[in-house]
């Protein structure tokens, strides 16, 4: 089957949200009010649409302005027979802007719409289209908290976590107290993990990682900055006992083979909004087979990109955690099909991504820059 684009749209949204404290959040250094939510709206000749999201936190309008003047030009009206061919070419078409960051977030919307289209051709859900053999099963997921910088508040929402079902959790924590704060409410038998977003630099990140090794965490997730230093990054593991996780900064297979090949990690971190959407998440999980690392996407959305991963995670491996970031939205785009049973997601089972967002809050959400 082909898919013709007849039509292209990209809808930014914002969704005002809490994460449960007085004060607003950060990200990117500005103030965080809202979930921004790139939608890509894809039309195909015969009518169906589909859905997809690019990553794009304090960066809505740059990346809408990439779709609307790099990409849309070069895809309305084109027949697509193969969506990887299709996406390898525009990555080789505008290459020279940049291989990574809003380009590639652009792309890997796209490139999810393109897939929730195949799959509804099909009439199946994108899981089973993925990989046929596959069955819809309940998936693990583990609340990834904000980085409070309180002791007092990481208890409590570590403790209220596990009171909605959570049985792993994350912080986004820098400091040694939070972490103790964690292990202390939460006891020893509850996984913990920790991120500090590329916040050390190698020899803090030693010392740090020393004092740290008594909590037994789970995984150590982008410990140093740059993210791409994966030299650096190898010498950490090969010093310290803790597991490490990093790959939400990398974008498409090629740069996560490199990451690999400095064994610098033991828990692989695709984003299907970022790398290059599902054609590069796949590619990406065979690299993590071969060479017997562990799957541990980066999924802190709540758009069709969030779907995305759902299918892929439920067709390709079951048994990685599903992160589900820790916040309260005003609206969800989905309703509460998505929310967390007892710490647990699964893949809704209509066709295609197998939930079509909410028209009404797209109405309601729609930024007009
Ligand atoms: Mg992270």
């Amino acid at each position: 089957m082909s898919i013709k684009i007849n039509n292209a749209e990209a809808i930014p949204l914002k969704i005002p949200f809490s994460i449960g404290l007085n004060k607003t959040a950060k990200s990117g250094g500005l103030d965080w009010p809202a979930l921004e939510i790139l939608l890509i709206k894809i039309e195909s000749s015969e009518g169906i649409v589909g859905w997809g999201e690019a990553f794009n936190y304090s960066s809505q309008f740059a990346a809408l302005s990439a779709f609307n003047s790099m990409i849309k030009p070069l895809i309305l009206k084109r027949k697509i027979e193969s969506i990887p061919d299709f996406l390898m070419e525009l990555q080789k078409t505008i290459h020279i802007f940049g291989r990574y960051g809003i380009v590639m977030h652009c792309f890997s919307g796209l490139d999810i719409a393109l897939y929730d289209i195949e799959a509804k051709q099909k009439k199946i859900p994108l899981y089973k289209h993925l990989n046929s053999n596959s069955k819809k099963t309940k998936l693990n997921g583990y609340a990834s908290l904000y980085r409070y910088a309180d002791p007092e508040i990481v208890k409590d929402k570590c403790l209220e976590s596990i009171k909605h079902g959570y049985k792993y959790i994350k912080l986004h924590e820098i400091n040694e107290q939070e972490v103790k704060a964690a292990r202390d409410a939460i006891g020893d038998k509850i996984p913990l993990m920790l991120d500090v977003n590329c916040s050390w630099d190698y020899k803090s990140a030693l010392n740090i990682s020393k004092k740290l090794k008594k909590y037994n965490l789970y995984f150590l997730e982008e410990p140093i900055f740059p993210p791409e230093d994966f030299e650096t990054l190898f010498k950490l593991k090969s010093k310290i006992r803790i597991p490490l996780a990093a790959g939400e900064n990398c974008y498409t297979a090629y740069q996560f083979n490199q990451m690999i090949k400095y064994k610098a990690i033991d828990y692989v971190q695709p984003s299907v909004t970022k790398v290059g959407g599902i054609t590069e998440f796949i590619k990406i999980i065979k690299l993590t087979n071969k060479n017997k690392l562990k799957l541990m996407p980066h999924s802190p959305y709540f758009g069709p990109g969030w779907l995305a991963n759902l299918h892929l995670i439920t067709a390709f491996c079951p048994s990685a955690l599903v992160e589900r970031l820790y916040v309260y939205e005003e609206a969800s785009l989905y309703k509460d099909s998505t929310n967390p049973a007892k710490g647990m997601f699964s893949v809704p089972n209509d066709i295609g991504l197998g939930l079509d967002p909410n028209l009404d809050v797209i109405k309601t959400y729609k930024v007009n820059y």
